[in-house]
């Protein structure tokens, strides 16, 4: 039924890169076999999964969406992916998003941007595009998607679906192609919150291969989902409803609001301070991260070499001159230059005790809070084409997800409605470890 539904609609959608029909069949008829001999079934047995092009699949080609990588197939799984197929899923491809996950409407794509299934001529947002779009689409029950800056749930918000961002660490990053390592999250996106919880708990949990993975215990998801919200105190920022964000998308938040009022919680006005300074914070961590993360890419490990070098130097420039894409060269050298000696303080340091306060600020709300709550995106999905050619317009759609990753903690993006007759998500920011509560107020929403 997905393949049918891929051959009616991914001609238009564009939210793979890689299918793989025939590798899916056969999961499937595996799974079949242990239907008859009643052997114990996978937590998610049998669901049809789409799995983005960063995470890492044995036999299975992972390009990041990057010409680097176009002929690339791994030689194992990552574990997210191990963890999935012991839960009993079937793999149905790789998932189309932006190059090395750089970028926030699948635009930076070096094969196809991905389109958004409510409107053809508008993004899915990104960097997840394909993730969210296959979703709302019905080309995959469920998909896996990354977060650094927001690429799981701006993605989600664009396209009406429910996505999550762990917490760091909940879930392991061994083989998710790094892009900025201390910000990166692999998480689920999925058609309601209930689907969400079981992915979650399918995935999570301590692994020695990712020396950044937490060894927290991983509660049941599952019976957080009671739908009781009486006596939750809601903070919500007055950094992510004020100038900047879509007058509809806020009133669209502000009633969703009311609906968890009227449910038994409580909100009142919050402040986070130092949102205004998370954009270029971030924008120095995660390209000086992914400058040094990508320096692997240098022609002979990995992807793509060269022809005809003078030398290995002009091997290495060749092969990435060549590979990259021009918003992945431009955060190279951007990180380059934030990281090199004499700047190092003035930006890259700089940049981390900015971190800190903005860690501080949410350590703070949450003392008197059980979540915090806003838009995820400041507008609906916008037009194709309409925001590529001024990064900077592009980077401020993130200014409402990138704290949240800075901080480390986890969030959903729920959908809670439309404006401009275009789906509005709304985010649910919980204490870190605490994706329970977030998903039990995005539930009983729901
Ligand atoms: N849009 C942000 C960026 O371009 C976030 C990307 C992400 O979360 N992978 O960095």
């Amino acid at each position: 039924a997905s393949y049918a539904r891929i051959g009616q609609v991914e001609e238009q959608v564009r939210a793979y890169l890689t299918l793989d029909e025939e590798g899916a069949m056969e999961a499937a008829r595996r799974l079949d076999d242990k239907l008859v001999s009643g052997e114990a079934r996978g937590l998610l047995f049998g669901l049809p999964a789409g799995i983005k092009d960063n995470i890492s699949t044995e036999g299975l080609r992972t390009t990041c969406a990057s010409q680097f990588l176009s002929g690339f197939t791994p030689v194992y799984d990552a574990t997210v992916v191990k963890k999935l197929k012991a839960a009993d899923i079937v793999t149905l491809g790789k998932l189309n998003m932006d190059e090395f996950a750089m970028g926030g409407s699948n635009e930076n794509s070096s094969f196809y941007p991905v389109r958004n299934p409510w409107d053809l001529d508008r993004v899915p947002g990104g960097s997840s595009g394909g993730s969210a779009a296959a979703v709302a689409a019905g080309e995959a029950y469920f998909t896996l998607g990354s977060d650094t800056g927001g690429s799981i749930r701006q993605p989600a918000s664009y396209c009406g679906v429910v996505g999550l961002k762990p917490t760091y660490g909940r879930v392991s990053r061994f083989g998710l192609v790094a892009f900025a390592s201390s910000l990166d999250q692999i998480g689920p996106v999925t058609k309601n919150v209930e689907d969400s919880a079981y992915v979650l708990q399918a995935i999570s949990g301590y692994d020695s291969m990712d020396s950044t993975s937490a060894n927290v215990e991983v509660p049941d998801f599952l019976s957080s989902l009671t739908g009781d919200v009486k006596g939750l105190r809601i903070g919500v920022p007055k950094e992510y409803i004020g100038e900047g964000v879509d007058p509809s998308v806020k009133e669209t938040v502000m009633s969703a609001l009311h609906v968890l009022e009227g449910l038994g919680a409580t909100w009142e006005e919050v402040s986070l301070p130092h949102t205004e300074y998370a954009v270029a914070s971030y924008y120095l961590l995660a390209s000086s991260e992914a400058s040094s993360n990508l320096a692997r890419f240098d022609g002979v490990r990995y992807g793509v070499r060269a022809e005809n070098p003078d030398n290995l130097l002009d091997m290495y420039h060749k092969s990435r001159s060549e590979g990259f894409g021009s918003e992945v060269k431009r955060r190279i050298m951007l990180g380059t230059y934030a990281l090199s000696s004499g700047y190092y303080d003035a930006y890259y340091l700089k940049a981390q005790k900015v971190r800190t306060l903005i860690k501080n600020d949410f350590d703070e709300v949450f003392k008197n809070y059980d979540v915090i709550i806003g838009p995820t995106a400041p507008t609906t999905a916008f037009k194709l084409g309409s925001q590529v050619d001024n990064p900077l317009t592009m980077y401020l759609n993130d200014i409402l997800t990138i704290p949240v990753s800075l901080a480390g903690v986890p969030a959903i993006s729920v959908p809670c409605g439309f404006a401009n007759g275009m789906p509005v998500g709304m985010q649910i920011i919980g204490k870190a470890f605490d994706e329970a509560t977030v998903l039990r107020v995005a539930h009983a929403f729901e």
